[in-house]
């Protein structure tokens, strides 16, 4: 059995070298972890929810013209995407207010936002991603102008589809985050949503209730979160009947 190089190992996923040049395969683990690794745990299924998830929204873009990594599911825990030169920013887009943004400006959360804002963290672990203006993204050379306009289309329209199909499954998008890549075709180089979309990386509650739907459940004890992960892949009807029976495939490398 040849062994696959693994090329990146992240708090939620592993990267693997693809079958074909240009392709990495993107395993999702169950691992769960919050305020920049602070608080830890395994949640049985999480990944395999993640994963399905991940390409059901990606997919979901790619099918109206934003361009994304993904190419395509393999098996449960694993996706075939097209390998990119990762922009060091976690895009941020709010239609709430919720989280950091609550505790920095002291917005109740749940408050509808004038219009959506978005917003730019650095990608760095260590320095716990933080918050950086445009200023910052162009004197350190992370984006081009070009690159920043990129990023604004794109994560608009994101927001645009994903808050209509949460919308019309009664859940309230209030902020997610993106990651975008750089691809390069010849000599032109074009932006693609990267990473993933997933509730780790979204909030989502329920229009009804509030009931949140997301990491947050996970950040904040406030039940179990596969249960929760598990109701928005019901809703959205991307759960095949009996996947949380399948048993974890062995994780060889
Ligand atoms: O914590 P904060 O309120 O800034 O998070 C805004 C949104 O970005 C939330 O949906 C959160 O899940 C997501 N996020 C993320 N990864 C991070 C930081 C935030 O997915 N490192």
């Amino acid at each position: 059995m040849a062994r696959r190089k693994k090329i990146y190992e992240g708090k939620g996923k592993i990267l693997y070298e693809g079958p074909e040049p240009g392709t990495i395969v993107q395993y999702f683990k169950d691992d769960a972890t919050a305020f920049n690794a602070q608080k830890k745990d395994v949640i049985d299924g999480k990944g395999v929810l993640n994963n399905r998830l991940s390409e059901f929204f990606m997919t979901g873009l790619n099918n109206i013209g934003v361009p994304t990594h993904f190419i395509r599911r393999l098996n449960m825990r694993e996706q075939l995407v097209r390998s990119c030169e990762i922009i060091p920013l976690e895009i941020i887009v709010r239609n709430y207010a919720a989280g950091s943004l609550s505790t920095r400006l002291g917005i109740e959360e749940g408050t509808p936002l004038p219009r959506p804002i978005v917003e730019y963290c650095y990608k760095d672990d260590k320095l716990g991603d933080p918050l950086v203006t445009e200023e910052h993204i162009a004197a350190f050379g992370w984006a081009s102008q070009q690159d920043m306009d990129d990023i604004l289309s794109l994560s608009l329209r994101v927001n645009d589809f994903l808050s209509g199909v949460m919308m019309a499954v009664g859940i309230r998008l209030v902020d997610f985050k993106i990651e975008c890549g750089r691809v390069y075709d010849g000599d032109f180089q074009r932006l693609v949503v990267a990473d993933e979309i997933s509730p780790d990386s979204c909030r989502l509650w329920d229009i009804e209730t509030g009931q949140k739907l997301d990491k947050d459940v996970f950040r904040r004890d406030l039940g179990n979160l596969t249960d929760a992960y598990t109701e928005v892949a019901r809703r959205l009807g991307v759960l095949p009947k009996n996947t949380m029976q399948m048993p974890k495939p062995t994780l060889i490398n």
